[in-house]
């Protein structure tokens, strides 16, 4: 079992990233941004709920993340590992996840994160927003907002993984496939 947290700025490239590696790893992967776009998309009652921060690039609230988490966990209970991207993106998130996952006798092996600069990540999302059709890919002052909520928020986390001897930067600007290189090279020696 190996479960590996891929950590970046939104624009970062986790989602590309996470394509390959699921498939290279054999690793179930959740986007929590991906579910929660889906409920929105069909209007569920979790989509109502979490309309208003997503638009506004706010994070929705812990509880209501967590719980959904854990339910997409649940779905998988033979899994080899998971691959958590843009999950946990705050502290509470991050010890539920651990308890959580301690509760089965696993735990995140590896946090791997994307590093790259603000400037190079705002203007990728401006030009992902002209076709995402993302409304918060649309706007620059709702992506300066999630990258505040990022810097705020989520940022403290590398310090929480580093303390565990979990978190290893990897340079996320280059090709996909050099990068999926640079990430393996990581994963390969956990
Ligand atoms: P993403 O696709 O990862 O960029 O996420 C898009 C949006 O979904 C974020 O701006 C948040 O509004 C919401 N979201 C996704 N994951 C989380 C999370 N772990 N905690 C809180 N909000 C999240």
């Amino acid at each position: 079992m190996i479960n590996i947290v891929l950590f970046g700025k939104p624009g970062a490239g986790k989602g590309t990233q996470a394509e390959f590696l699921k498939e290279k790893y054999n690793l179930t992967h959740i986007s929590t941004g991906d579910v929660f776009r889906y409920n929105l998309k069909n209007n569920t009652e979790l989509g109502k709920l979490v309309r208003g921060y997503m638009d506004a690039g706010d994070l929705v609230p812990d509880e209501l993340t967590i719980k959904m988490l854990q339910e997409e966990v649940e779905k998988h209970p033979d899994t080899k590992g998971f691959l958590f991207d843009g999950f946990p993106r705050t502290l509470d998130q991050a010890s539920a996840l651990d308890r959580f996952l301690a509760t089965k006798n696993w735990e995140v092996t590896a946090t791997v994160a994307l590093e790259a600069d603000n400037e190079i990540l705002i203007q990728r999302l401006l030009e992902r927003g002209k076709t995402s059709g993302r409304i918060d890919d649309q706007d620059e002052e709702k992506i300066r907002n999630r990258y505040q909520e990022y810097n705020e928020k989520t940022a403290p986390l590398m310090e929480y993984y580093n303390k565990q001897n979990k978190f290893h930067p990897v340079n996320g600007i280059g090709s996909i496939a050099e990068i999926t290189e640079r990430l393996s090279q990581v994963i390969e020696k956990l």
